[in-house]
Parts: C-alpha cells; sequence; structure tokens
C-alpha cells in the first residue's frame, strides 16, 4: 500500500546537514533512483493518484526532471519541461519567482500545453513550496488548469503547501 511506499522512500532518503549551505538539511533522494522497485512504484502511485484528472506532466528543472519523466512514461501522458532562463527556444512564457536570496525565472515553451489541458505538476521536493507556486502560475496564465502537485517528499515544516493552495497536493512521503 502507500503506507509501505512511504517507509521504503524515508527509508533510501537521506538527510544530509549543512549542505549545501550551513542550515539546510538537505534530503538525497539518491537512494530511491536506484531502486527501481521504489522509484517505479512512485511514479505509478502518482499517476493513479490523479488518475484521468490531468492530461499533461509537467516536470521543474533540474530535479524534477526524474521523476516527471517517470510519471508521463507511467501514466501514457505528454511531458512538458519547465527550465531556468535561457534553455528552452521560444516563444516562451516566463514567471519570476522569490529564493531565499534573491530571484530566479523559470520558462515553458507556449504550445507546450493547450488552453484546455489539465497539468499534474512534478517535482522532487516540496520545501517552501515557491518553485511549485510558480510554475502553477505559469501554467495558469497561459490559460490551462492544474490538477495538482507530486511530489516525492513534502517537509511540512516550511509550510509549503499553503502557497500551494487552491490546488491539490500528493506528497508520497511527509515529514514533519
Ligand atoms: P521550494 O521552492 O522551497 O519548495 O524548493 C523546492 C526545490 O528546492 C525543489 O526542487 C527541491 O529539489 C529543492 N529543495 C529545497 N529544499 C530542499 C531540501 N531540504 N532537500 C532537498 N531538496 C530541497
Amino acid at each position: 500500500g502507500t503506507g509501505d511506499l512511504a517507509d521504503r522512500i524515508d527509508r533510501l532518503a537521506t538527510m544530509v546537514e549543512d549542505f549545501p549551505r550551513p542550515g539546510v538539511r538537505f534530503r538525497d533522494l539518491a537512494g530511491v533512483y536506484a531502486q527501481p522497485a521504489t522509484f517505479g512504484a512512485a511514479a505509478h502511485a502518482l499517476a493513479a493518484a490523479y488518475r484521468d484528472a490531468f492530461s499533461h506532466v509537467v516536470a521543474v528543472e533540474a530535479r524534477g526532471f526524474t521523476l516527471g519523466t517517470a510519471v508521463a512514461l507511467a501514466a501514457g501522458k505528454p511531458l512538458v519541461l519547465v527550465r531556468k532562463a535561457g534553455k528552452l527556444p521560444g516563444p516562451l512564457r516566463s514567471v519570476k519567482y522569490d529564493l531565499e536570496y534573491g530571484e530566479d525565472v523559470l520558462e515553458m515553451q507556449e504550445s507546450a500545453v493547450p488552453p484546455d489541458g489539465r497539468v499534474l505538476i512534478v517535482d522532487d521536493v516540496l520545501a517552501t513550496g515557491g518553485t511549485l507556486a510558480a510554475v502553477a502560475k505559469l501554467v495558469t496564465e497561459g490559460g490551462a488548469g492544474v490538477a495538482g502537485f507530486g511530489v516525492l517528499l513534502e517537509l511540512a515544516g516550511l509550510g509549503g503547501v499553503r502557497r500551494l493552495h487552491p490546488h491539490r497536493l500528493v506528497a508520497l512521503r511527509t515529514d514533519r
């Protein structure tokens, strides 16, 4: 069951203190990707959680590409890549969002999702929610809908889920 999967993700994820900066407790999910049975089950679980509620998978650079690709293949749905500024050829839509220090820009190709599309937005980890909220804005500004978000791991202590409102979040594992 899903509880099982959450336990497996927890066991395979490692925590690295003070990486990449002092004070950050970095969750390294390499162990999940290294175990095909768990990685595959995670992709299928996210695809199943949203069933026919989505038309496209939107994967977020860079660590969202891994899981997003697997979910798109598991669901048999088109994959769309959201990238950092300057990586995609146009025409593009872009969104600026705040980081802990400074800001960043994410871009998506204008024709990637039609206005009647409904996307499942995938990343590896939900931390503050700034990244996923920015991607939702990027998608809805183009007229498409957001079916919801899917992540391997939610760091609940950072309250990121509040920034995702009113969209649904499925986190396969939540750390409190
Ligand atoms: P945020 O916008 O704060 O929700 O950050 C989300 C992005 O930053 C995700 O794409 C994660 O890959 C990465 N991230 C943020 N905090 C962590 C953490 N403690 N461990 C691993 N990845 C993180």
